[in-house]
């Protein structure tokens, strides 16, 4: 059989510990015997962003402006501890903030649904996808602790000179203060990727806030995302046959719960914080979580939600078997290509796309999984598979297909 071609590289960003090891099985069993993988290599690895002073990262985003998608292992956020594990320069900056920030992007992370891995809440029946704005609120905050009686206020110099007051609390005694902000560009980019990446997965996008009591702040994310869906994508949202709908935070947590999925929810940083890991919990594992970032001009970076699976690595160095989920790697990989493929109206990439998540789902369907799903699952006489025998198992599926 001959292999797919492409024309257009793909930016491949490489990473660390078991989630390095599962990439090289991945595209050693998966992809390379089908496809003539054209990839733009950029090694994330600890080790070689420490040797390039971290200028890799930014080469690979760069790269991704470029060529528009991007796929991307985990890689290890330095901390103390890696310091002196991999002798660093420096404590370099988590890599996904890097990219994010030079992209400009909303991280939308959905869950893979498959039979025999139930989510906890039973009328969930398709994912629900969601997207956290990534910049402000309480993230860039200032605090101060009160320590007595005195008067708080909030000014804003203008850069004429003019001040602009508001009274937060006349203190009788100790408290706190906290003050935070955000930009009408970043809510705007944020707005744009939501409306974009509703259109792409042709899925209705739901955004909430709490505008009944933040009149101003709150208000003007809800105004912004309305301003620009009236403008711009109302149009578009009609044609496609979906729907954009704002509603308070509380009424959409109750309305989540009690919804079937298959819709983006879109949320300001906080909120997407607390639920991104609510729902992908109730969805069941970390390990079946896909994550996209998507910049507001249209430009797609793929992988998966988990990070390097440390202690997996130590024993898979110590000479140990490991049992490490590889799905949501692979549906990077294949989210990557079938976007690769809709861009270049290669038809075969996206088909190889559909039909490897097909037999990423069959095979555990059919009871072969890793350790992480064999504890959780329904289903009933399930084999345990090894890291490389799960990626193995799924290869013979697509090749029976
Ligand atoms: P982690 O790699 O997500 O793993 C935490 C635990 O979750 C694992 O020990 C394992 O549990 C389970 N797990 C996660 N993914 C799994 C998979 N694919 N298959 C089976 N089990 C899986 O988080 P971490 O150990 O806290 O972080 C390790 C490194 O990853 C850190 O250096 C961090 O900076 C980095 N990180 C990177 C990203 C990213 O690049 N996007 C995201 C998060 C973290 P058991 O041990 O119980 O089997
Ligand atoms: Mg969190």
């Amino acid at each position: 059989m001959e292999k797919i071609k492409m024309t257009t590289p793909l930016v491949e960003m490489d990473g660390d510990e078991m989630t390095r090891i599962l990439w090289q099985m991945i595209k050693d069993e998966l992809l390379l015997p089908f496809i003539d993988l054209k990839t733009e290599y950029y090694d994330l690895g600890l080790e070689h962003r420490n040797e390039t002073d971290d200028k890799v990262t930014v080469e690979s985003a760069e790269a991704t402006k470029k060529y528009g998608v991007a796929v991307k292992c985990a890689t290890i956020t330095p901390n103390a501890a890696r310091m002196t594990e991999y002798n660093l320069k420096e404590m370099w900056k988590s890599p996904n903030g890097t990219i994010r920030a030079i992209l400009d992007g909303t991280v939308f992370r959905a869950p893979i649904v498959v039979k025999g891995i139930e989510p906890c809440v039973k009328n969930w029946e398709k994912p629900i996808t969601l997207a956290r704005h990534a910049y402000g609120d309480v993230y860039k905050n200032t605090e101060i602790k009160v320590a007595g009686p005195g008067k708080a206020e909030l000014v804003f110099t203008a850069e004429d000179g003019t001040e602009t007051r508001e009274l937060i609390h006349e203190f009788k005694g100790a408290g706190v203060l906290q003050g935070m902000h955000n930009t009408d560009a970043s809510i705007s980019s944020f707005a744009k990727a939501c409306f974009n990446y509703a259109l792409d997965t042709k899925q209705d996008l739901w955004f909430a806030t709490k505008d009944t009591i933040s009149k101003k702040y709150d208000h003007t994310f809800k105004d912004i995302f309305s301003e620009i869906y009236e403008a711009e994508y109302k149009e578009k949202f009609e044609k496609a046959g979906i729907e954009y709908f704002y509603t308070l935070i509380d009424d959409a947590v109750a309305r989540v719960m009690k919804a079937k999925g298959g819709f983006i929810w879109a949320c300001k940083n906080y909120d997407g914080d607390v639920m991104s890991d609510m729902v992908s919990s109730a969805f069941g594992s970390l390990a079946m979580m896909t994550s996209v970032l998507v910049s507001p001009q249209g430009v797609y970076e793929y992988e998966a939600a988990h990070g390097t699976v440390q202690r997996h690595y130590y024993k898979h160095l110590a000479g140990e078997e490991t049992s490490t989920n590889s799905v949501a790697t692979i549906f990077a990989w294949t989210g990557a290509l079938r976007k690769r493929g809709e861009l270049d109206g290669i038809n075969e990439l996206v088909e190889f796309a559909d039909k490897l998540e097909k037999a990423t789902l069959s095979t555990i369907e059919n009871g072969k999984m890793t350790k992480d799903l064999a504890l959780i699952t329904s289903l009933e006489n399930v084999t345990v598979l090894n890291s490389e025998q799960f990626i193995k198992e799924i290869r013979k599926t697509y090749e029976a297909m």
